[in-house]
């Protein structure tokens, strides 16, 4: 399949909704990362996401909407205060999961009987939605298990000649994936931190609960709430370590660490004290940058074949968490505490 080069020229996203509309699969430009978009509705289009990716059968996957009267199409029981989390924060970087009703199919759900969605803040994916006319289902653009894209170019090093097209809206302004909660429980229940906040949702609708997955492996054994937290994810090819200390003590660490194509990952305070190849991923208390980096400077130790990624934990503050829930997968939970 040849995949296209899409730009944001009227005619290309038209080029785009069409394809979309007939069944194609197009990576979107949103502002959390690129999604790999097909019709919701389409149950073969819908299949052929999970083939594109290599993605797990069982690893239920995001609906986009463009308008918030739009969601009782797809969903029931919306509680109040998931009217108050849409007015506080949609469009933008927040998924629900509510009941589903009938008509989304159970190839989106992984057969579950809820359904997450959200409404993003990028205009190109909300022309995209409203020129197809179709509710969109849109993991993330990438290989399973590897990084999130937040770039065409990294949707190309993916999937080209797996997919119809990608269209280039530039870089992702957050670079991690949507806060997910579970709007079905009492409390609702954070499944996956994000650019929104625990304590932002919270200022908005009171106390919710955290999943215990969010920042530990699943115990042997446990039935995961979101079935993609028991996944290897956001893996680069070379290793990732986490380096839990103060930052003189990870800069020694890293300076008396031997081997060969060994990296860091740090902040950018400490870049010129390292005595081996880094990337900053911005300042220490700077988890704004940090999200927006992260993936990117994943993509870029594979390019400069790294073999070991010595990465400075960020701290669990704010949007930290989410930073920090990415890297400790990136790592396969291995943190070394100095
Ligand atoms: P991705 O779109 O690749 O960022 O992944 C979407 C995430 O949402 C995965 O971790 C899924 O397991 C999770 N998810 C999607 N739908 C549901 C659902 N109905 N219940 C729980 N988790 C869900
Ligand atoms: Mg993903």
């Amino acid at each position: 399949m040849n995949t296209k080069l899409l730009h944001t020229l009227d005619t290309d996203l038209d080029l785009a909704a069409e394809i979309l509309k007939n069944g194609g699969l197009v990576a979107m430009p949103t502002e959390t990362v690129y999604g790999l978009a097909a019709n919701a509705l389409n149950t073969q289009a819908v299949v052929n996401i999970f083939k594109a990716k290599g993605r797990a059968q069982d690893n239920p996957l995001i609906v986009h909407i463009a308008k918030f009267e739009d969601l009782p199409r797809y969903v029931r029981d919306i509680p109040p205060a998931a009217q108050k989390l849409a007015d506080a924060f949609w469009p933008g970087p927040l998924t629900m999961i509510f009941q589903k009703q009938p008509v989304i199919p159970a190839q989106v759900t992984c057969g579950m009987e809820t359904v997450a969605v959200r409404m993003p803040a990028h205009p190109v994916a909300l022309q995209l939605i409203q020129k197809s006319g179709c509710p969109l289902a849109a993991p993330s653009a990438n290989l399973s298990g590897g990084v999130s894209p937040t770039s065409a170019t990294a949707c190309m090093q993916d999937l080209n000649g797996k997919i119809d097209a990608v269209v280039d809206g530039g870089s992702c302004r957050v670079g991690l994936e949507s806060t997910i909660v579970l709007m079905t429980s009492t409390p609702p229940r954070l499944l996956r931190p994000g650019f929104i906040t625990k304590e932002q949702i919270e200022n908005v609708i009171g106390p919710i609960n955290v999943d215990p997955a969010v920042l530990k492996p699943l115990a042997k054994g446990v039935k995961p709430t979101s079935p993609g937290m028991k996944y290897k994810h956001y893996a680069p090819k070379a290793k990732v370590v986490l380096i839990d200390g103060e930052s003189q003590k990870y800069i020694d660490y890293v300076n008396q660490h031997t081997g060969d194509n060994v990296f860091a990952l740090c902040f950018s305070e400490e870049q010129n004290a390292l005595l081996k190849p880094s990337l900053s991923y911005g300042a220490e208390h700077d988890g704004k940058t940090q999200a927006a980096l992260l993936f990117q400077s994943l993509r870029e130790f594979d390019r400069l074949g790294a073999k070991l990624v010595l990465a400075h934990m960020p701290s669990a503050e704010g949007i930290g968490l989410a930073v920090l829930n990415r890297l400790l997968r990136a790592a396969a939970f291995e943190v070394i505490h100095l």
